[in-house]
């Protein structure tokens, strides 16, 4: 084989194997550019990756501080809420800032605390907290604040809380504050009460690590809002407490005044029912014989008297008969009034009495055509009483209705039982008494003044006797009238067992 017919097969085989290469190289380096772009995207994934690591331990960072913070602030709150608790069942200014201790301070995250409330008639602010300060440091401060008062009130003025956080010193400077305090960090919040009350609330820590926050200085106003309001209450407190003192004083000095002025109404009382009772008893002896001699000289018994001189002795006989009637009346009550009679209680039937008195008054009913209604219930006529006191009541109530009542009128008698109590009440239709009269008529000698009365015989003391055996039983008498429209009397007793 000629060298040209081999040069003709290989260079075939040779271009093929070029192109063949060259392929291969081709492929090849599309291999490795796609190969570059994968590890460029790899790579970009993974700066991504890192970014995203990156971000999420950022994130949970800040969520731990968030957590923190809120920690924090839920210890604060529940401090706050401690402090609440012990200083608002303080009565007394002095005791509520006594209330906050080092515990509830260091739940606020501070170990120091003083507090001050200016006053205002000795015009300087006075210490009321020191929590963690030594008698030396307290005093320096104490001295501070006595040093710069118009600074302090102008801080109060402004209503702001002031800290080692806040930006502005132009108030008090901050640093000077820190060394007073011997503190790294603090806050200052105002006490203002709205009775007037106010003053500078001061904590502080000298932990360096410790940083004050938004959070802190929002609790520590909280707190001192606290303080004003407990600082109101026990204003308020004090002053209804005082105003309950002053009032009991005046009515343990009014009780006493009336106790008194109730002593000396029993003594002249007493004088007076003493002076009745031996001025009617002097009367009687002199009554006595004059009721005597008259009798003799009507019965004719020291020589027939003319006609007119008869006339005139029995004037006198019956004006005597009336002036008896009066003494008697009158001992009867005064030895009533001071206990000299004693009521002989026994059960009686009040149906018996007021058939007694009925009958005796028989006549004088007939004589008016006024009719008697007698409704007594039986349940409620066994009573405990003296009979023949009894007896006496009903016939002045008997008899008062029958003069005050105009003929053809009507007088009727109930009866009802309340509790123990037994209660009788003796109505008429007659003139009635006015309202302003129906407690004196229960008085001696005391008579309404009126026409009706002009015309109808009495001397004032029936009812006074009827109320003094009345209350002697133990029971009470009262009357219901309206002036024009008759009157109702009514007592009590008690029931027979
Ligand atoms: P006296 O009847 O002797 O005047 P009392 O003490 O019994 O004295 O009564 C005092 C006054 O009360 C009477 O004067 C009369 O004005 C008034 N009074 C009493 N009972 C009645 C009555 N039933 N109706 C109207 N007035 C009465």
């Amino acid at each position: 084989m000629a060298t040209s017919d081999i040069i003709n097969i290989l260079f075939p085989l040779f271009i093929l194997t070029v192109i063949l290469l060259g392929m291969l190289v081709i492929v090849k380096i599309r291999r490795v550019k796609q190969l570059q772009s994968q590890t460029e995207e790899l790579k970009k994934s993974l700066d991504d990756m890192d970014e995203q690591a990156k971000l999420i331990v950022r994130t949970d960072m800040e969520l731990n501080k968030i957590q923190d913070e809120l920690d924090k602030k839920i210890t604060g709150l529940y401090a706050l809420q401690r402090i609440s608790r012990a200083t608002s069942t303080a009565l007394e200014e002095n005791q509520i800032f006594k209330r906050i201790n080092p515990e509830h301070l260091e739940d606020l995250g501070f170990e120091r605390a003083s507090g001050f409330l200016w006053h205002n008639e000795e015009k300087k602010f006075i210490l009321q907290l020191n929590v963690g300060y030594s008698e030396e440091e307290i005093n320096r401060i104490k001295i501070f604040i006595g040093a710069n008062e118009e600074r302090c009130l102008k801080l109060i003025a402004s209503e702001k809380t002031f800290s080692s956080l806040s930006q502005s010193d132009n108030l008090i400077a901050k640093e000077e504050m820190r060394n007073i305090f011997s503190v790294t960090s603090f806050i200052i919040s105002p006490i203002i009460s709205q009775q007037g009350n106010k003053g500078l609330l001061f904590v502080g820590t000298q932990n360096t690590e410790t940083l004050i926050t938004e959070g802190d200085e929002e609790l520590i106003k909280i707190l001192a809002t606290q303080l004003g309001q407990t600082l109101d209450n026990a204003h308020l407190f004090e002053k209804t407490w005082r105003a309950q003192q002053e009032l009991e004083d005046r009515v343990k000095e009014r009780t006493r005044e009336l106790t008194l002025a109730l002593e000396e109404v029993k003594k002249i009382s007493r004088r007076k029912t003493d002076f009745v009772s031996s001025v009617s008893h002097e009367l009687r002896t002199p009554l006595t014989s004059v009721k005597g001699y008259t009798a003799i000289l009507l019965a004719g018994k020291l020589g027939k008297l003319p006609q007119e001189a008869q006339e005139r002795l029995e004037k006198i006989n019956r004006h005597t008969d009336e002036l008896v009637h009066i003494v008697n009346d009158l001992l009867d009550i005064s030895r009533i009034e001071s206990g000299r009679v004693i009521m002989k209680l026994e059960p009686i039937d009040l149906r018996n009495t007021v058939a007694k008195v009925g009958d005796l008054l028989s006549g004088q009913l007939k004589e008016k055509n006024i009719y008697l209604d007698v409704i007594m219930k039986p349940s409620a006529c066994s009573v405990l009483a003296d009979n023949s006191q009894i007896e006496r009541v009903f016939i002045n109530l008997f008899g008062n209705a029958l003069k005050f009542t105009p003929a053809e009128g009507k007088i009727s008698i109930q009866n009802h039982k309340i509790d123990k109590m037994v209660q009788v009440d003796v109505s008429d239709t007659g003139c009635g008494i006015p309202k302003e009269a129906q407690e004196a008529i229960f008085e001696e000698f005391f008579r309404v003044d009126n026409a009706i009365n002009q015309g109808v015989k009495g001397t004032g003391l029936g009812l006074a006797l009827v109320k003094n055996i009345i209350e002697a039983h133990g029971g009470k008498i009262w009357v219901k009238s309206k002036a024009g429209s008759g009157a109702t009397f009514s007592f009590t007793l008690f029931a027979a067992p």
